[in-house]
């Protein structure tokens, strides 16, 4: 009777736990995975300049909105950059290539599942708008990843855009072998994008079709 008894409870705890589980999954589709936000430039380094803005101030404020749209799915989110600097190593004689390289440090030992590059574009033409995905061929994943991002960017923001190969040039991305894309959220260039940019809604907004096709690449 004794042994019934501790059975039951048992299976009790096992059911108990098989539905907390599925909670975790179902609330937190994120759960466990661990993801690195990686804003462009910084400090001396402006990006993109449009009259008296600059792309890293852009950068951080929307790697700020997506880690919190991220970590509400449950992941872990750390950042490259957190404010206003650029990762050169002090004194450095090529500071844009040791920038580069303590990124490249960073994400690869960081062991995160998933690594995310935020800039903006910018072209003479300011009529060009919206996000597209780059992907380098190094991991053989991240290809299905900017796939997806785009796919979901062109059916929320209704527009046809590609997602693309980022040649071999681009020291960066070819040196990391972390799933990982970069994302151009945007055209500094353009009005629309710069004023939506501006505004935190919105940017949550962009941080929501992006956590989806992650939640969606995950699965
Ligand atoms: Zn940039």
């Amino acid at each position: 009777m004794k042994k019934r008894y501790v059975l039951f409870f048992l299976f009790l705890i096992c059911l108990i736990s098989v539905a907390a589980k599925k909670t975790v999954i179902n609330n937190f589709p994120l759960f466990g995975k661990f993801i690195i936000l990686d804003p462009g430039h910084g400090g001396l380094d402006p990006g993109s300049v449009y009259k008296n803005e600059y792309e890293k101030d852009y950068n951080l404020n929307f790697s700020l909105s997506l880690k919190k749209n991220l970590e509400k799915y449950g992941a872990t989110v750390i950042m490259t950059r957190e404010g206003d600097y650029d990762l050169s190593s002090p004194n450095t004689a090529y500071r844009k290539r040791s920038d580069f390289d303590n990124r490249i440090k960073l994400i690869e030992s960081s062991k995160a599942d998933l690594y995310l590059s935020l800039h903006m574009n910018s072209l003479n033409n300011s009529t060009y708008f919206g996000s597209q995905s780059f992907y380098s061929n190094v991991n053989k994943n991240n290809k299905l990843l900017a796939e997806i991002l785009q796919n979901n960017f062109n059916k929320f923001f209704n527009y046809d855009k590609d997602y693309k190969l980022i040649d071999n040039s681009k020291y960066m991305y070819k040196n990391i072998n972390t799933v990982g894309v970069l994302i151009e959220y945007g055209f500094i260039t353009n009005y629309k994008d710069r004023k939506n940019l501006k505004n935190e809604t919105y940017r949550l907004e962009l941080s929501e079709v992006i956590s989806q096709s992650i939640i969606e690449y995950f699965t």
